[in-house]
C-alpha cells in the first residue's frame, strides 16, 4: 500500500493537524521568543493598505490577509524585527495620535508663522521613545555632539540657498527697475537706485565666493578618506567638524546678503514692494528666519570668535607661526596693491587675535562687546582672502575683467569695515601702541579706493547683462 492510500484510509484530520501545530506554538511560546530574538534588530514594517472598505472587517478578509502575511513572515525569517500583530484600522488622525502614544512621541499644533507658510512647524517631543539598537547613531549618551554635529552642515547649505535667493531677488528687481519709469525715465538710470543693484551684485558674489571655497574644501578633504575604509564615516564628521568656522561664515554671510538684497529689492519697487500682490512681501516675509534659525547670527558670530580663539590657543589652527611672522612686519613688498591690502588685513586679524589672546584668553567668549567686532574681522578677512583666491585662478578673459571690477569693491569695503572694527576694539582695550602701528602702515600703504566708481563699473556690467553675470 502507498503511503497516500494509507494516509486517506486513516482519515487524515487537516484540522486536527492544524490544531497541533497551533498547540505547539502556543505550549513553546514562538511567536513570542521570535519577538524576544529579534527585539534589538532592524525593525520592517510593513505598511498594509487600503482599509477595509465598508469599515467593517468579514471573513472574506482572511483569505488576503493570510496572503498578505507572508511578507511580514519573510522578514521575520531574515533576522528582522516584525511585530505582526493582526488588526485594522480606520486610517485617520486618532490613530495616528495612539501611534505617537505608544512610540513615546508627541507634538503640539503646527504654529503660525511671519513667514515660510508652505511648511508646517511644530515642537516635538520624544518621551521614553524606543529607538533599535541598529538604529543608533553611537553611543548611548553620545547624542548630543551629533545632533551639534547636523548643524554645521545646515549652515553651509543655508549659505547656499539664501545665496541663490538672493541672486533671484536681484534679477526680479532689476526687471522691474528697467519697467519702471518715474520723472519721464527709467528708474534704473538713476544713482541711488544704481548704488543698490552694485552692492546686490558685490554681496550675492561674496556670498557665493564662500559657498564653493567651504564646500571645495570639505569635498577635498572627503576625498582623501578611502571610503572603504573602517573610519570612513568617522572621517567625514571630522572633516565637517574642521569647517565649523567657516559653515557659521556661509551662513551669515548669505543670510545677511540675502536681507540687504530682498529689503532693498522691495524699496527699488516701492509702494508695489509693500503690496501682497507682488510676491516681493512674500520673499520679504520669508528671508527673515535666515538670520534666526540654525543658530541665530549671534550665535554664529559667537562661534567664529570664540572657535578661533579657542583653536588658536590649542593650535588646532596653524595661527601662532602665522602670527610670528606679521609681529613686526605688516606689510608685504609687492607690485600688486591688491595683494598688499589682503596682506595687511591678514597682519591685522593675527595681531588682533594675538592682541585679544593675550588680554582676555579663553575668556573673550564672555565679552561680547569686543567678541562681535573681533568675528566680524574674522568675516571679512575671510572674504577678502577667499575673493582674491578666486579671482586669481579665473583664466584671462571677460568674465575675469568684470570679476575684478566687483573684486575691487569688495576689498574696498572690507578692508574699511577691518580697520573700522580694529580701532572699536583697540580704543575698548586701551592699546594705543597698537593702534599707533595701523595708523602707520595705512599711511605708508596710500590706498585710496574709489568706491562709487567701482559700484558705476559693476553696473554698466550688470545693465548689459540684464542678469547677475558672475556664475
Ligand atoms: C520657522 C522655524 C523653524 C524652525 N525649525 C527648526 C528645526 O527644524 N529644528 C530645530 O531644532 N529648531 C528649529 N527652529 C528653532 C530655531 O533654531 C530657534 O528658534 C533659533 O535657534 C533661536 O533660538 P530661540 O528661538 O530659542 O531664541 P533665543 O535663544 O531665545 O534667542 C533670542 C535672542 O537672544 C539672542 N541670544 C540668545 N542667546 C544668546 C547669547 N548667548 N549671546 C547673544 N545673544 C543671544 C538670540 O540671538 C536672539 O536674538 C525653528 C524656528 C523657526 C521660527
Amino acid at each position: 500500500m502507498t503511503t497516500e492510500n494509507k494516509l486517506a484510509n486513516e482519515s487524515f484530520s487537516f484540522v486536527d493537524a492544524e490544531h497541533k501545530i497551533l498547540d505547539f506554538w502556543k505550549n513553546n511560546n514562538v511567536f513570542q521568543e521570535s519577538l524576544a530574538q529579534t527585539e534589538d534588530c532592524k525593525p520592517y514594517i510593513f505598511y498594509d493598505g487600503p482599509p477595509f472598505a465598508t469599515g467593517l472587517p468579514h471573513h472574506g478578509h482572511l483569505v488576503a490577509s493570510t496572503l498578505k502575511d507572508i511578507i511580514p513572515r519573510y522578514y521575520t525569517m531574515k533576522g528582522y524585527y516584525v511585530q505582526r500583530r493582526f488588526g485594522w484600522d480606520c486610517h485617520g488622525l486618532p490613530i495616528e495620535h495612539e501611534i505617537d502614544k505608544s512610540l513615546g512621541m508627541s507634538s503640539q499644533q503646527a504654529v503660525e508663522k511671519l513667514g515660510i507658510k508652505g511648511s508646517s512647524t511644530t515642537t516635538l517631543f520624544f518621551e521614553n521613545c524606543k529607538v533599535p539598537v541598529s538604529n543608533m547613531l553611537g553611543k548611548v549618551g553620545d547624542g548630543g555632539p551629533i545632533a551639534f554635529n547636523i548643524l554645521y552642515p545646515g549652515r553651509y547649505k543655508l549659505g547656499v540657498t539664501t545665496c541663490a535667493g538672493a541672486k533671484y531677488i536681484l534679477n526680479r528687481s532689476l526687471d522691474f527697475a528697467f519697467e519702471r519709469e518715474q520723472f519721464s525715465r527709467s528708474i534704473s538710470n538713476f544713482g541711488m537706485i544704481k548704488n543698490k543693484f552694485a552692492n546686490m551684485v558685490a554681496m550675492s558674489w561674496e556670498s557665493d565666493s564662500i559657498n564653493y571655497m567651504t564646500t571645495g574644501s570639505i569635498d577635498e578633504g572627503i576625498s582623501k578618506i578611502n571610503p572603504k575604509s573602517k573610519g570612513y564615516y568617522a572621517g567625514v564628521q571630522k572633516i565637517i567638524e574642521d569647517h565649523s568656522i567657516e559653515a557659521s561664515i556661509c551662513k551669515i554671510v548669505g543670510s545677511e546678503a540675502l536681507a540687504y538684497v530682498v529689503d532693498e529689492g522691495l524699496q527699488i519697487m516701492g509702494g508695489a514692494g509693500f503690496i501682497e500682490e507682488y510676491p516681493m512681501a512674500g520673499a520679504y516675509r520669508d528671508e527673515r528666519i535666515n538670520r534666526i534659525f540654525e543658530g541665530t547670527n549671534e550665535i554664529n558670530r559667537m562661534i567664529i570668535g570664540g572657535y578661533i580663539l579657542k583653536k588658536s590657543i590649542l593650535e588646532e589652527i596653524p595661527i601662532r607661526l602665522a602670527i610670528q611672522d606679521r609681529l613686526e612686519d605688516w606689510l608685504v613688498d609687492s607690485k600688486d596693491i591688491d595683494f598688499i591690502i589682503v596682506e595687511f588685513c591678514r597682519s591685522l586679524i593675527l595681531n588682533i587675535s594675538n592682541h585679544l589672546i593675550l588680554e582676555y584668553g579663553q575668556d573673550l567668549k564672555n565679552n561680547q562687546w569686543i567678541l562681535e567686532p573681533f568675528a566680524d574681522m574674522g568675516i571679512s578677512f575671510c572674504i577678502i582672502d577667499t575673493c582674491y583666491k578666486r579671482f586669481q585662478a579665473l583664466e584671462d578673459g571677460s568674465h575675469k575683467n568684470n570679476t575684478y571690477k566687483v573684486f575691487q569693491l569688495t576689498l574696498a569695503n572690507h578692508y574699511s569695515s577691518m580697520s573700522n572694527n580694529a580701532g572699536i576694539i583697540l580704543n575698548y582695550t586701551k592699546n594705543s601702541q597698537m593702534k599707533k602701528k595701523i595708523n602707520d602702515c595705512i599711511k605708508k600703504l596710500n590706498y585710496c579706493p574709489n568706491p562709487i566708481k567701482y559700484k558705476q563699473n559693476i553696473v554698466k556690467d550688470l545693465y548689459k547683462h540684464k542678469k547677475y553675470y558672475l556664475d
